[in-house]
């Protein structure tokens, strides 16, 4: 049985299903994932799919799956449920409803009727004088009576909020520490829109609220939007969560990470054969570091070491570079029965016969420790399993007299002998040198590529005991009969 969870520390992850889990969505999952399993605290999964125009069907599916093969469980949310659902947005909508008449009626939101020609129009001009675009609050402080007409008429509309024109908005993140934002440069943001649903804005806060989220870690593109739910959370008399915004993932070239420079969903990583384990300990360095200098975690260890404090408010380079050297890392030192079983689609796609599970692992076992990504470790394969084939500079090296009679010496004591061990094989090479006076790239060119393929690759004992007595034999024989 675990403990009862520490209902002080409500974290969430509010993605909107608008496709792919983003890398820098898995880096958010992640840390609000580390900070509630660190302080038994609860890990909530809600699906912000209010901006009906942006919905893509069955990406709420894919997000879930991609979560269970990172191994990052939630306790509440879509499919398990939970105290405080429904965790889908589009769910909740009366509540959404009921807290926009709440801000309207305490003078904290109001009815917009303006056009969405008027509003362009606005738009045009702003940008025309290179300012930002602003509301112009003309429906501010239109008369009770206004308001009431409008609304009988059926004039379509939208609820805005009514932001304070003076003062500041004063904030602590746990980031970026002390923000001040002049009120005259929040605009009245539309919180209901004429379609009736809520805008993220909203629909966030009241969740939030009643989801008794504790801490806000979100990525810092919307550190912007603070003053406007910091006004809501006032003006409805809720208690704010802290916030905590992540630093901007960059490209190499210190630009906002794009898909124009590279991959950006997980999905792809994951379908291009990087392992979870290696995905998740390289974005939990993206913008986060552990007080020793080290950076290899597994996920129970990043639970045990992470800290918000660690945050780093800098931009953190996506390189992918460091990621490879990660897999690499991780499909070295993982099990060889994971591996094997996690490249298994792999070969049998590149049409490799993984039947024989015994030179599979071997197989798996070479190739891994030299490839930084699965596909890579079926480029260091194949030559196990396919027919070898030789090129014309090759070719001359394994026709020679001196090859021939090496490959005959060798068939003859491999097809008397039982023996494939490491001892064997070096006591044979050895009495190769004797008996035919070959060593050097002389004795291991022409072997190698005999048994392997090319002259180069991994020791002769090693491919031996990969392909195996017979398979060896075989080899011998095509080549000199060749
Ligand atoms: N639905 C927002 C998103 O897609 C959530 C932002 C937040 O965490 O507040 O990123």
């Amino acid at each position: 049985m675990s403990s009862p969870k520490n209902s002080e520390i409500r974290v969430r992850f509010a993605p909107s299903p608008t496709g792919f889990l983003h890398v820098g969505g898995l880096r958010t999952a992640l840390f609000n994932y580390l900070f509630a399993r660190k302080n038994n605290g609860s890990f909530v999964l809600r699906i912000e799919d209010t901006d009906r125009k942006r919905y893509i069907p069955g990406a709420q599916e894919n997000l879930i799956n991609t979560f269970k093969q990172m191994g990052l469980d939630y306790d509440e949310g879509p499919v398990i449920g939970g105290n405080f659902g429904p965790y889908i947005q589009s769910e909740r909508t009366e509540h959404y409803q009921k807290y926009a008449q709440e801000l309207i009626d305490k003078g904290a939101a109001y009815y917009c009727f303006c056009t969405e020609k008027r509003l362009n129009k606005l738009r045009d001009e702003a940008r025309q004088r290179n300012e930002t675009v602003m509301y112009d609050g003309a429906c501010r402080n239109l008369s009770q009576e206004e308001v009431q007409k409008k609304l009988a008429d059926n004039v379509p509309h939208v609820v805005r909020l009514k932001i304070p024109k003076e003062g500041t908005t004063v904030f602590y993140d746990v980031v970026r520490e002390r923000v001040e934002v002049e009120n005259a440069l929040v605009d009245d943001q539309v919180i209901i829109k004429s379609d009736g649903f809520p805008t993220y804005h909203l629909a966030n806060v009241v969740d939030d609220h009643l989801m008794k989220i504790s801490h806000v870690i979100r990525g810092e593109e919307w550190l912007i939007s603070v003053p406007k739910h910091i006004f809501m959370y006032e003006s409805l008399g809720w208690k704010v969560p802290k916030f905590v915004h992540l630093p901007l993932l960059l490209n190499p070239d210190k630009t906002k990470l794009s898909k124009r420079q590279g991959d950006v969903a997980v999905e792809d990583y994951l379908a291009k054969g990087y392992l979870p384990e290696a995905l998740i300990n390289f974005v939990a360095i993206l913008g986060w570091h552990a007080k020793e200098d080290r950076e290899l975690y597994t996920l129970d260890e990043l639970v045990k070491v992470f800290s918000l404090k660690r945050i780093s408010k800098s931009g953190a380079v996506f390189d992918v570079e460091k990621l490879n050297w990660m897999n690499g890392w991780y499909l070295r030192n993982l099990s060889l029965d994971y591996i094997a079983e996690k490249a298994k689609s792999y070969f049998e796609e590149a049409g490799l016969d993984v039947s024989n599970t015994e030179k599979y692992l071997k197989v798996v076992d070479n190739a891994r420790n030299r490839s930084a990504t699965i596909p890579e470790m079926i480029t260091h394969s194949e030559m196990f399993y396919n027919d070898l084939e030789f090129s014309d500079k090759h070719k001359k090296i394994t026709n020679t007299e001196v090859a021939k009679r090496l490959y005959e010496f060798w068939i003859e004591k491999l097809e008397s002998t039982d023996d494939l061990s490491e001892e064997f094989i070096k006591m044979l090479i050895k009495e190769t040198t004797e008996k035919l006076g070959l060593k050097g790239k002389d004795l291991y060119f022409p072997l190698r590529l005999a048994l392997f393929g090319d002259v180069h690759g991994p020791d002769i004992p090693m491919i031996v005991d990969i392909l195996g007595r017979e398979e060896v034999i075989a080899r011998l024989n095509s080549i000199l009969h060749r």
